[in-house]
């Protein structure tokens, strides 16, 4: 089977060929690997599950956030930009990617956080330093003052004769968004390689924009995975309300929004997102010890554990009732590298979760 539409000059093969002309800087290369995950599978009854390994994007300590910078950078230096702005909390995977691409590329980069500088320069935050990026504080808590300081900074970096360039808060937009359509393209080519046919693909929702793109991309391929996403950042409407727009951007861009308006709304669950966004939960906890001890592998405390524990929470509910599953490793390990650690607690390496999941 070939992704629907391919070959003939129909809206969806112009949609494909019009992705390929969009300016991209290449920061990596593609795809990441597609494993099983035996072992994990087992202790959850005998579930096929396989990681996509976007957590081993070869650049910049990886993560899904390359993905999008690829057609982010590719804008920015067409524009003729020399720094990138961009911002999110100091623990932020975007801001470290990003800083990551823009000393790639020759550019600088701002970092724009909300609240006060951290007591200790740790994870993310100090491998964002680490690689050359200027940090500021808006000083204030709330999340969304870092749009305002993202304009402020460009404001002022144009006003000294430097030609900036804005990203938005995660990463979310719609050119950012482009990059996880071609991620959708390359899993389903790498499904026929491999021979296998996941009924599903389950990954986590913060800005929405990973979603986004698989929605368009799936409209795209026509192709009938169940796609259900884990909110991680802010509840359940908010989240359908960011994927929804940024999909329906994305789909401007590529002449498919008729398509795109054609196809049943986003899947988000909740219910997963434990005291808030960042602030590891027991589940979450819970299954990145289980996944790290049946596979060696690790998830991260703010995304992928959470949607970790999600996927066995609601498996145990029988609401995933699937054979086989892709869940979408999209990294964030640095940040088991911050803070003391006193969310995940020590325990004995033979306890019973691990013999008995379901
Ligand atoms: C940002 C991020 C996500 C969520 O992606 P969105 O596109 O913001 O929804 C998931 N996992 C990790 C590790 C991330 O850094």
């Amino acid at each position: 089977m070939t992704p629907a539409g391919r070959g003939e000059d129909s809206v969806v093969a112009r949609a494909w060929r019009a992705l390929e002309q969009i300016p991209r800087v290449g920061l990596a290369e593609f795809p990441t690997p597609l494993l099983r995950m035996k072992r994990f599978g087992a202790a959850l009854g005998g579930l096929d599950i396989w990681f996509k390994r976007d957590d081993l994007i070869s650049f910049g300590l990886g993560g899904n956030k390359v993905r999008g910078l690829e057609f982010l950078l590719g804008d920015a230096l067409a524009r003729g930009a020399d720094t990138l702005v961009t911002g999110a909390g100091c623990q932020s995977n975007h801001v470290r990617a990003t800083a990551a691409a823009a000393a790639h590329c020759g550019l600088r980069c701002v970092a724009v956080y909300w609240g006060d500088p951290p007591a200790v320069i740790d994870g993310n935050y100090r491998l964002t330093r680490l690689l050359g990026a200027e940090v500021s504080f808006t000083g204030d808590s709330d999340r969304a003052s870092v749009d305002r300081g993202i304009d402020e900074q460009c404001v002022r970096l144009r006003t000294t004769g430097r030609r900036p360039y804005a990203i938005p808060r995660g990463g979310a937009c719609a050119l950012g968004t482009l990059g996880h359509v071609l991620a959708t393209r390359e899993l389903f080519l790498q499904c026929q390689v491999q021979g296998i046919e996941p009924e599903a693909i389950l990954l986590a929702a913060g800005s929405g924009g990973t979603h986004a793109g698989w929605l368009v991309g799936k409209a795209l391929l026509g192709y009938p995975w169940a796609l259900q996403s884990i909110a991680v950042s802010r509840d359940a409407g908010a989240t359908i309300a960011q994927i929804q727009r940024l999909a329906a951007e994305a789909a401007s861009l590529l002449g498919v929004s008729a398509l795109l308006a054609a196809t049943a709304p986003p899947i988000v669950h909740a219910g997963f997102l434990g005291e808030g966004y960042g602030i590891p939960s027991a589940e979450g906890t819970d299954a990145i010890r289980l996944v790290a001890r049946t596979e060696g592998i690790l998830l991260d405390p703010t995304y992928t554990g959470k949607a970790m524990a999600a996927l066995i929470a609601l498996r145990k509910a029988g609401q995933l009732p699937f054979r086989s599953v892709v869940f979408l490793h999209t990294g964030g390990e640095p940040a088991l590298f911050a803070g003391d650690g006193a969310w995940l607690p020590d325990r004995a390496a033979s306890s019973p979760e691990l013999s008995c999941v379901l």
